[in-house]
Protein backbone atom coordinates (compact mmCIF):
# COMPACT_ATOMS: atom_id res chain seq x y z
CA UNK A 1 0.00 0.00 0.00
CA UNK A 2 1.69 3.09 -0.91
CA UNK A 3 1.34 6.40 1.01
CA UNK A 4 -1.25 7.84 -0.96
CA UNK A 5 -3.77 5.22 -0.52
CA UNK A 6 -2.60 5.21 3.38
CA UNK A 7 -3.50 9.02 3.40
CA UNK A 8 -6.55 8.59 1.37
CA UNK A 9 -8.07 5.87 3.53
CA UNK A 10 -7.23 7.92 6.68
CA UNK A 11 -9.13 10.89 5.25
CA UNK A 12 -11.86 8.86 4.60
CA UNK A 13 -12.04 7.07 8.16
CA UNK A 14 -12.08 11.04 9.54
CA UNK A 15 -15.01 11.83 7.45
CA UNK A 16 -16.63 8.85 8.85
CA UNK A 17 -15.96 9.51 12.23
CA UNK A 18 -16.97 13.15 12.24
CA UNK A 19 -20.30 11.91 10.76
CA UNK A 20 -21.00 9.59 13.61
CA UNK A 21 -19.22 11.33 16.20
CA UNK A 22 -21.72 13.99 16.97
CA UNK A 23 -25.15 13.28 18.58
CA UNK A 24 -25.96 16.62 18.13
CA UNK A 25 -25.37 16.85 14.07
CA UNK A 26 -28.15 18.06 12.10
CA UNK A 27 -29.49 14.77 10.78
CA UNK A 28 -29.48 14.12 6.83
CA UNK A 29 -32.60 15.77 5.07
CA UNK A 30 -34.13 12.78 3.91
CA UNK A 31 -34.68 11.59 7.73
CA UNK A 32 -36.96 12.44 9.44
CA UNK A 33 -35.87 13.28 13.31
CA UNK A 34 -37.77 14.53 16.34
CA UNK A 35 -35.57 17.66 16.55
CA UNK A 36 -35.99 19.36 20.20
CA UNK A 37 -34.51 23.29 20.65
CA UNK A 38 -32.18 23.72 23.65
CA UNK A 39 -34.58 24.90 25.34
CA UNK A 40 -37.69 22.69 24.66
CA UNK A 41 -35.03 19.53 25.87
CA UNK A 42 -34.07 21.68 28.83
CA UNK A 43 -37.71 22.46 30.08
CA UNK A 44 -38.51 18.52 29.39
CA UNK A 45 -35.79 17.49 31.51
CA UNK A 46 -36.79 19.88 34.16
CA UNK A 47 -40.38 18.81 34.18
CA UNK A 48 -39.33 14.96 34.28
CA UNK A 49 -36.89 15.62 36.80
CA UNK A 50 -39.43 17.65 39.04
CA UNK A 51 -41.25 15.34 40.86
CA UNK A 52 -41.28 11.30 41.16
CA UNK A 53 -44.27 11.01 38.89
CA UNK A 54 -44.37 10.36 35.05
CA UNK A 55 -45.60 13.85 33.49
CA UNK A 56 -46.74 13.91 29.58
CA UNK A 57 -47.70 17.17 27.50
CA UNK A 58 -47.65 18.32 23.83
CA UNK A 59 -44.81 19.08 22.06
CA UNK A 60 -45.09 22.79 19.67
CA UNK A 61 -43.99 22.59 16.32
CA UNK A 62 -41.70 25.19 14.75
CA UNK A 63 -43.58 27.11 11.79
CA UNK A 64 -42.09 25.81 9.44
CA UNK A 65 -40.84 22.06 10.69
CA UNK A 66 -43.00 19.96 12.20
CA UNK A 67 -40.14 17.96 13.75
CA UNK A 68 -38.53 20.36 15.10
CA UNK A 69 -40.07 21.26 18.86
CA UNK A 70 -39.68 24.25 20.04
CA UNK A 71 -42.18 24.55 23.57
CA UNK A 72 -43.17 21.34 25.41
CA UNK A 73 -46.71 22.44 26.97
CA UNK A 74 -48.23 20.35 30.19
CA UNK A 75 -52.04 20.19 30.43
CA UNK A 76 -53.54 19.24 33.49
CA UNK A 77 -53.42 15.71 34.25
CA UNK A 78 -52.95 13.02 37.39
CA UNK A 79 -49.77 11.05 37.42
CA UNK A 80 -48.60 8.17 39.37
CA UNK A 81 -45.67 6.68 38.91
CA UNK A 82 -46.38 4.79 35.91
CA UNK A 83 -49.24 6.39 34.22
CA UNK A 84 -50.54 10.38 32.73
CA UNK A 85 -54.03 10.85 32.45
CA UNK A 86 -55.01 14.03 31.11
CA UNK A 87 -57.84 15.86 32.32
CA UNK A 88 -60.28 15.65 28.68
CA UNK A 89 -61.70 19.77 29.56
CA UNK A 90 -57.80 20.27 29.78
CA UNK A 91 -56.78 19.13 26.55
CA UNK A 92 -59.83 21.04 24.55
CA UNK A 93 -58.66 24.41 26.63
CA UNK A 94 -54.94 23.82 25.66
CA UNK A 95 -56.07 23.14 22.11
CA UNK A 96 -58.80 26.53 22.23
CA UNK A 97 -55.82 28.22 23.74
CA UNK A 98 -53.16 27.62 21.37
CA UNK A 99 -55.59 28.55 18.43
CA UNK A 100 -56.29 31.69 19.87
CA UNK A 101 -52.64 32.19 19.48
CA UNK A 102 -53.04 31.06 15.63
CA UNK A 103 -51.34 27.98 15.64
CA UNK A 104 -52.98 25.61 13.44
CA UNK A 105 -53.58 21.95 15.24
CA UNK A 106 -50.39 20.73 13.25
CA UNK A 107 -47.80 22.76 15.60
CA UNK A 108 -49.15 21.71 18.65
CA UNK A 109 -51.60 18.56 18.68
CA UNK A 110 -49.12 15.99 16.70
CA UNK A 111 -46.29 15.20 19.09
CA UNK A 112 -47.42 13.76 22.43
CA UNK A 113 -44.46 13.72 24.99
CA UNK A 114 -44.00 11.56 28.05
CA UNK A 115 -41.31 10.90 30.53
CA UNK A 116 -41.04 7.54 32.31
CA UNK A 117 -39.15 6.52 35.10
CA UNK A 118 -36.57 3.98 35.25
CA UNK A 119 -34.01 3.56 32.46
CA UNK A 120 -36.86 2.16 29.73
CA UNK A 121 -38.29 4.28 27.33
CA UNK A 122 -40.24 1.66 25.35
CA UNK A 123 -43.91 2.30 25.09
CA UNK A 124 -46.41 0.65 27.59
CA UNK A 125 -49.37 -1.40 26.66
CA UNK A 126 -51.63 1.62 27.68
CA UNK A 127 -49.32 3.90 25.73
CA UNK A 128 -50.09 2.18 22.81
CA UNK A 129 -53.27 2.45 23.70
CA UNK A 130 -53.17 5.58 24.12
CA UNK A 131 -51.55 6.68 20.94
CA UNK A 132 -54.03 4.44 19.04
CA UNK A 133 -57.09 5.95 20.10
CA UNK A 134 -55.90 9.45 21.06
CA UNK A 135 -54.08 9.93 17.34
CA UNK A 136 -55.30 8.08 14.94
CA UNK A 137 -57.54 10.36 13.77
CA UNK A 138 -54.82 12.57 12.27
CA UNK A 139 -53.05 12.67 9.79
CA UNK A 140 -49.89 11.97 11.56
CA UNK A 141 -48.69 11.88 14.93
CA UNK A 142 -45.46 11.44 16.97
CA UNK A 143 -45.03 9.41 20.51
CA UNK A 144 -42.05 10.68 22.09
CA UNK A 145 -40.76 9.12 25.73
CA UNK A 146 -37.70 10.24 27.48
CA UNK A 147 -37.10 7.90 30.42
CA UNK A 148 -35.72 8.89 33.76
CA UNK A 149 -31.94 7.78 32.56
CA UNK A 150 -32.10 9.27 29.59
CA UNK A 151 -33.55 6.98 26.81
CA UNK A 152 -35.47 8.02 24.44
CA UNK A 153 -38.18 6.41 22.21
CA UNK A 154 -39.62 8.26 19.27
CA UNK A 155 -42.49 7.20 16.04
CA UNK A 156 -43.90 8.71 13.87
CA UNK A 157 -47.53 7.41 12.71
CA UNK A 158 -48.74 8.66 9.43
CA UNK A 159 -52.96 7.68 9.50
CA UNK A 160 -53.14 9.02 5.74
CA UNK A 161 -52.66 7.59 2.54
CA UNK A 162 -51.41 3.65 3.03
CA UNK A 163 -50.57 4.66 6.51
CA UNK A 164 -47.31 3.60 8.27
CA UNK A 165 -45.27 4.00 11.26
CA UNK A 166 -41.34 4.49 12.17
CA UNK A 167 -39.40 4.68 14.90
CA UNK A 168 -37.48 8.10 14.22
CA UNK A 169 -34.06 9.23 15.74
CA UNK A 170 -34.11 12.10 18.30
CA UNK A 171 -31.96 15.25 18.59
CA UNK A 172 -31.46 18.38 19.73
CA UNK A 173 -30.95 21.30 17.39
CA UNK A 174 -28.28 23.80 18.13
CA UNK A 175 -28.62 25.31 14.56
CA UNK A 176 -31.31 27.96 15.39
CA UNK A 177 -31.13 30.82 17.97
CA UNK A 178 -32.95 29.73 21.31
CA UNK A 179 -34.54 31.30 24.66
CA UNK A 180 -32.99 30.80 28.12
CA UNK A 181 -34.14 28.67 30.74
CA UNK A 182 -36.53 29.64 32.98
CA UNK A 183 -36.81 27.58 36.10
CA UNK A 184 -39.73 29.38 37.82
CA UNK A 185 -41.47 29.40 35.08
CA UNK A 186 -41.10 25.83 34.29
CA UNK A 187 -41.85 24.70 38.14
CA UNK A 188 -44.95 26.91 38.07
CA UNK A 189 -46.41 25.36 35.05
CA UNK A 190 -46.06 22.01 36.45
CA UNK A 191 -47.41 22.98 39.72
CA UNK A 192 -50.63 24.31 38.02
CA UNK A 193 -50.51 20.83 36.10
CA UNK A 194 -49.45 17.84 37.81
CA UNK A 195 -51.43 16.46 39.95
CA UNK A 196 -50.68 13.32 42.13
CA UNK A 197 -54.16 12.47 43.54
CA UNK A 198 -53.70 10.17 46.99
CA UNK A 199 -55.55 7.26 45.34
CA UNK A 200 -57.68 5.71 46.95
CA UNK A 201 -58.23 1.45 47.47
CA UNK A 202 -60.44 0.02 44.67
CA UNK A 203 -64.13 -0.57 44.94
CA UNK A 204 -64.13 -4.20 46.55
CA UNK A 205 -62.70 -2.99 49.94
CA UNK A 206 -65.47 -0.23 50.03
CA UNK A 207 -67.13 -0.70 53.07
CA UNK A 208 -64.22 -2.02 54.81
CA UNK A 209 -63.22 -0.14 58.41
CA UNK A 210 -60.95 2.50 57.25
CA UNK A 211 -57.94 1.07 59.91
CA UNK A 212 -58.37 -2.16 58.17
CA UNK A 213 -57.37 -1.12 54.65
CA UNK A 214 -54.27 -1.62 52.75
CA UNK A 215 -52.12 1.25 51.66
CA UNK A 216 -51.73 1.67 48.24
CA UNK A 217 -48.67 0.03 47.62
CA UNK A 218 -49.34 -2.99 49.22
CA UNK A 219 -51.38 -3.48 46.97
CA UNK A 220 -49.25 -5.09 44.54
CA UNK A 221 -47.68 -7.29 47.41
CA UNK A 222 -47.18 -10.88 47.83
CA UNK A 223 -49.89 -10.97 50.75
CA UNK A 224 -52.43 -9.47 48.71
CA UNK A 225 -51.57 -11.69 45.48
CA UNK A 226 -52.22 -14.79 48.28
CA UNK A 227 -55.03 -13.29 49.27
CA UNK A 228 -56.39 -13.40 45.57
CA UNK A 229 -55.19 -16.36 44.94
CA UNK A 230 -52.84 -14.92 42.04
CA UNK A 231 -51.17 -18.11 39.84
CA UNK A 232 -47.35 -16.73 39.73
CA UNK A 233 -47.97 -15.47 35.93
CA UNK A 234 -50.46 -13.35 36.59
CA UNK A 235 -48.64 -11.90 39.14
CA UNK A 236 -45.81 -10.97 36.92
CA UNK A 237 -48.52 -9.19 34.48
CA UNK A 238 -49.67 -7.78 37.25
CA UNK A 239 -46.20 -6.34 38.77
CA UNK A 240 -45.38 -5.39 35.88
CA UNK A 241 -48.47 -3.46 34.91
CA UNK A 242 -48.05 -1.69 38.30
CA UNK A 243 -51.70 0.22 37.24
CA UNK A 244 -53.59 1.13 39.86
CA UNK A 245 -57.26 1.98 38.83
CA UNK A 246 -59.47 3.10 41.50
CA UNK A 247 -62.76 2.89 39.47
CA UNK A 248 -62.08 -0.78 38.83
CA UNK A 249 -62.12 -4.09 41.11
CA UNK A 250 -58.19 -4.45 41.61
CA UNK A 251 -58.64 -8.06 40.40
CA UNK A 252 -59.60 -6.81 36.86
CA UNK A 253 -56.69 -4.63 36.31
CA UNK A 254 -53.98 -7.87 36.09
CA UNK A 255 -55.98 -8.57 33.07
CA UNK A 256 -55.39 -5.37 31.14
ZN1 LIG B 1 -45.46 5.48 28.93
Amino acid sequence: MNDATIAERRRTKHRRWLRHSNPYQNPRPHQPTLRFSPTAWAKLLFLRDLGPTEVGGFGISAADDCLRIEDVQLVRQSCTCVTVHFDDAAVADFFDSQVDQGLPPSRFGRVWIHTHPGSSATPSLRDEETFACSFGSVDWAVMFIVAQEGQTYARLRFNVGPGGSLAIPVAVDFSRDFTASDHAAWKAEYERCVMTPEPRPPAIFDGWPADTLPRTNEFLDEEWADFFGWPDDERELAYRHEEFNPSEPFAEVVHV
